[in-house]
């Protein structure tokens, strides 16, 4: 029999025992967590968006109208009017000519993935690629080949003596670094090696490119350009669920072909038209961009001061790079003791040697919040013995 209690010890051993917070009130940066007071640093409600109340009010008014459950799949009688109409506004918002709604981002990769590539196919995956999409290459049973961080040369080397299908997938924004992908120079390798290009956009969604378009209409890079675009919903978006964006043909496929699309309970209609609504203010108000753009701008300079090392990002997503776990856990809980709520970030969720905190932004974050987080910084540097960036 596996021993549970002696993995669980192990784990504890190696400072890599998770546990979770129990919050109460809504999600935004004043939290209550376990009952005490916080200022969180770690969500990804990058807009501020997922207590707003005009969307919280879209929810509330559709339900009369909708019910609340989902009931069935989408296959059987699940499929909502809500729902549709969420899908034509996500084709619109994304530029591209029809869209898929999924339950979670999770989903959509794992049945993207394995709809789009099986046995005798090959996919190339990006080292630091999130979970989801490591999980959804296995699940297809292609052979898989991850390539360097954004390392276009090996890429090009490894499509070209490729067999089968090709089928190449990224993070458009990577989720634990906060870089963005190489996204125009993937595209032109992808149409130069007639491979299918996967881009998972779930952190730029929102945030990036003109009205938070997100990180391929900030590049201006079309349909043809990158066939298959994958979104989330339930972080700068503020509700749940995800996205496929791309051609009507490959939608078809997909509603034929996505496990993780067909055997699962559609959502709730109401989410989908409080997203609607979400949308809507997403593209309206810039000025939730330009305040988080700012925050950010400051916070870079700010921690490089102090001596902090950070990652070549300008996304909400912005790192303070550790390496060994228990630093990382150590700042962490100091920063705790003085108010703050920012994770230290751990292997495998990293590869190894690399823990880290990962500070987020939100433009519900105000700029007497960023000053008390730079000065609970400035008073912990000593924690950690890194070179500071300067010295390297
Ligand atoms: C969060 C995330 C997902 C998963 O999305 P959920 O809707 O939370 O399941 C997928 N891809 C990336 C890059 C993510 O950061």
């Amino acid at each position: 029999m596996r021993d549970f209690a002696a993995e669980l010890e192990n784990r504890k051993q190696a400072g890599l025992y998770r546990t979770r917070r129990l919050i109460s009130g809504p999600q935004q940066p004043a939290l209550v967590s376990d009952g005490v007071p916080l200022l969180s640093f770690c969500s990804n409600d990058y807009l501020g968006l997922a207590n707003h109340p005009d969307i919280i009010r879209a929810a509330t008014d559709a339900m009369p109208e909708t019910g609340l459950g989902g009931a069935a799949s989408h296959l059987i009688c699940g499929h909502h009017d809500a729902h549709h109409q969420l899908e034509v506004r996500l084709a619109a918002f994304t530029g591209r000519s029809s869209a898929l709604f999924f339950s979670t981002g999770y989903m959509a990769n794992m049945g993207v993935i394995s709809a789009l590539a099986g046995r005798g196919d090959t996919i190339f995956s990006d080292r630091l690629n999130h979970a989801s999409i490591v999980d959804g290459c296995i699940l297809s049973r292609a052979r898989v080949r991850r390539y360097p961080h954004g390392d276009m040369d090996a890429l090009a080397d490894m499509l070209a003596g490729a067999d089968g299908h090709k089928l190449v997938v990224t993070d458009g924004v990577f989720s634990m670094d906060g870089d963005i992908a190489p996204l125009s120079e993937l595209a032109a390798l992808c149409r130069a090696h007639d491979a299918l290009l996967v881009v998972d956009d779930a952190h730029g969604v929102g945030v990036l490119g003109p009205q938070g378009r997100g990180s391929l209409t900030e590049l201006g890079l079309s349909e043809e350009d990158v066939p298959v675009l994958i979104g989330t919903l339930g972080k700068a978006v503020g509700t749940s669920g995800a996205f496929v964006a791309g051609s009507q043909l490959l939608m078809d496929y997909l509603v034929q072909k996505a496990r993780t699309y067909i055997y699962t309970t559609a959502m709730p209609p109401a989410i989908a038209a409080a997203t609607c609504t979400s949308l809507e203010l997403i593209e309206r108000e810039d000025n939730r961009r330009s305040h988080l753009q700012s925050l950010i701008g400051e916070f870079r300079r700010q921690a490089s001061l102090l001596g902090y090392e950070l990652m070549p990002s300008r996304t909400p997503i912005q790192p303070i790079m550790v390496g060994d776990n228990w630093s990382a856990l150590a700042l962490s809980q100091a920063l705790e003791a003085k108010g703050l709520m920012v994770t230290a970030i751990r292997p495998p969720t990293v590869p190894e040697g690399q823990a880290r905190l990962r500070v987020t932004f939100s433009a519900a974050h105000s700029r007497e919040d960023l000053s008390r987080l730079l000065a609970a910084l400035a008073e912990c540097r000593s924690l950690i013995n890194r070179p500071s960036a300067e010295a390297v």
